[in-house]
């Protein structure tokens, strides 16, 4: 009985400098915890800039999972944890009706989107030698560096990247129907709907597009918090961010039933 007591003394002693309690977890944990800006915010849902802007390798952060196998289409996608096993509940709910769910693209780092971003510029520098239009088509489908929901590892693609096979007599019109149906149930959302009274500005419709609002709500509220403009560089053509009001129109240009959190 004594040594339990001295074992405990000393642990409490120790936890002053060396970690002896549960937030000791793990050197990427501290290293999130050392960008945080104040020991008072809510740590469930703090992200750091890096992970708003897709700067991390979610191979290796500690927070990220992979995407099983038969829910996949490729052995190297991640999401974050919890909105992995929301979506795996997702797809065998599906499955139990016949439905297939097949994840084509989930978290993409900057660099990524940077690549997307940078071949679609360089393609139509002779055809839209305006910058700002340039951006602008672009934009009808594919985000700016630092600005896309899957830098965020909350949004999946689903089965197509073609609207047509989801619409009637597609071969993904039963899986968008289903979504349609059930997918708040598992706490996903389509960000982007056909736009109109329902979301006012941003990219074309996707209806291959989902996000998991559960953590994607709180880490929209957080960019719009802490991402500016001026964090917005490193890519060709970063200075059209600011007269395409990038934020407003595009971060924000999503459905108004995907702004609440579920
Ligand atoms: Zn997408």
């Amino acid at each position: 009985m004594l040594s339990y007591f001295l074992l405990l003394w000393l642990c409490l002693l120790s936890s002053a400098w060396l970690g002896c309690g549960p937030d000791s977890s793990s050197s990427a944990s501290v290293e999130q915890r050392n960008t945080r800006s104040s020991p008072s915010v809510d740590t469930a849902f703090y992200f750091s800039l890096n992970e708003l802007l897709g700067k991390f390798d979610p191979a290796v952060h500690p927070d990220f999972a992979r995407i099983p196998a038969p829910y996949a289409t490729r052995p190297d996608l991640y999401l974050r944890r919890k909105a992995v096993e929301a979506l795996v509940r997702m797809a065998k709910a599906a499955q139990a009706e016949g439905i297939n769910l097949r994840v084509l693209s989930a978290t993409r780092s900057f660099s990524h989107q940077k690549d997307i971003w940078e071949r679609k510029w360089y393609e139509r520098a002779n055809s839209m030698p305006d910058l700002v239009l340039r951006a602008r088509s672009i934009l009808e489908y594919s985000a700016m560096p630092g600005t896309s929901r899957h830098h965020w590892g909350t949004d999946v693609d689903l089965n197509s990247l073609r609207h047509e096979d989801f619409e009637a007599g597609g071969p993904h019109e039963k899986v968008y129907k289903w979504l349609c149906q059930h997918a708040h149930q598992f706490g996903f959302c389509q960000t982007y709907t056909p736009l109109g009274q329902n979301r006012a500005f941003g990219y074309r419709e996707e209806k291959w597009h989902w996000s998991y609002l559960p953590l994607a709500s709180p880490m929209l509220e957080q960019y719009v918090a802490h991402v500016t403009d001026s964090l917005l560089t490193g890519f060709a053509g970063a200075q059209t961010a600011t007269s395409l009001k990038i934020i407003q129109h595009y971060v924000l240009g999503i459905d108004v039933n995907c702004r609440r959190r579920e």
